[in-house]
């Protein structure tokens, strides 16, 4: 099956990132989230990000222009109806994604294909709420999408071979590198990922280091390039804390309970840099620790 237009759900940080590598690849992209507000804001997003590169010289103002006018912004479900992929981008919560595959599904060609960026949630339980588990998968970017390489590809127990392999020749037009994990919570990445974040957050709960050193030991004691709570505030801390609980639900081992501070700033509504406040506050020139 040859993919040309590509749908995506959810504007934010992925779905945003998602519609930016697939316009530059040469792809249709139509653009879905809950208001025009939240899609024209997408839509900003990725124009920056793109001028930005061509600052830095990764491709001329020309094709900037080219690949943003792939991108279509749609208000409603319907619009998706010719798409012969439709990723799901939207937040990390089943319910949610759940009725939006709900509501998709009889809008959509037979054929096409549907993914899910879920960092988390069972893909074969996904796919069994839709009407085409076989033509179901998990294609899961790294944020931000444009600069990271990876993308795992998880497939579900019903998806087809077909499926699998038109993913996997998609994934590789955009230039990204796969990597194949199996549909167990939180797949490969945030599966080891999410517990250390997690554990950095203990030891700021149990008052072991302040932000800024706990960031500080891991940047320069373990060599990552960006400390533990930062990355949390980049991938968003409500994410991160749905991440936590699939781990915890689905795996049942107590290791990978929530910290109650994560769950605090959650309900604080301090979500990270997309809230402007984490656990460092960017309101202000440069970011400063909240605790
Ligand atoms: P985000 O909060 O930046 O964006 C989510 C978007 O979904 C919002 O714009 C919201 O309005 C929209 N949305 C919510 N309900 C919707 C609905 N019913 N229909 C359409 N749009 C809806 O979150 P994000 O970081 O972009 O995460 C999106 C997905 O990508 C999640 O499943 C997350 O787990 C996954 N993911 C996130 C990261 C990361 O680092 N943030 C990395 C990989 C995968």
């Amino acid at each position: 099956m040859t993919i040309q237009t590509v749908g995506i759900i959810g504007a934010g940080q992925m779905g945003g990132g998602i519609a930016h590598v697939c316009a530059l690849a040469g792809y249709q992209v139509l653009l879905y989230d809950l208001s025009e507000e939240k899609v024209e804001n997408g839509i900003a997003t990725i124009n920056g990000h793109m001028a930005r590169q061509v600052s830095s010289g990764k491709f001329d103002d020309k094709e900037r222009a080219a690949a943003l006018a792939r991108i279509a912004g749609a208000s409603k479900l319907e619009d998706l109806a010719g798409a012969d992929l439709v990723i799901e981008a939207a937040t990390e919560d089943e319910t949610i994604k759940r009725k939006i595959f709900a509501q998709l599904c009889p809008l959509l060609n037979p054929e096409a294909l549907l993914a899910t960026n879920t960092s988390s949630i069972s893909i074969t339980r996904l796919a069994a709420q839709t009407d085409r588990p076989e033509r179901f998968i998990g294609i899961h970017f790294m944020n931000p999408v444009p600069l990271m390489k990876l993308v795992e590809l998880v497939r579900g127990i019903a998806t087809e071979d077909t499926t699998f392999e038109t993913a996997k020749a998609f994934v590789s037009s955009l230039d990204k590198t796969i990597t194949v994990a199996e549909d167990f919570p939180a797949f490969i990445v945030n599966r080891i990922l999410l517990p250390m974040i997690n554990e950095a957050i203990y030891t700021l709960y149990e008052g072991v280091g302040s932000v800024e050193a706990i960031d500080t030991a891991m940047k320069l004691g373990a060599n990552h390039p960006m400390g533990p709570l930062q990355l949390a505030d980049f991938i968003g801390l409500d994410t991160c804390l749905s991440i936590m609980q699939v781990l915890y639900d689905g795996l049942a081992d107590s290791k990978y309970r929530p910290c109650p501070l994560l769950v605090k700033y959650v309900e604080a509504g301090w979500l990270g840099r997309k809230a402007g406040r984490g656990f460092y506050d960017y309101r202000g020139e440069h970011p400063v620790p909240t605790r």
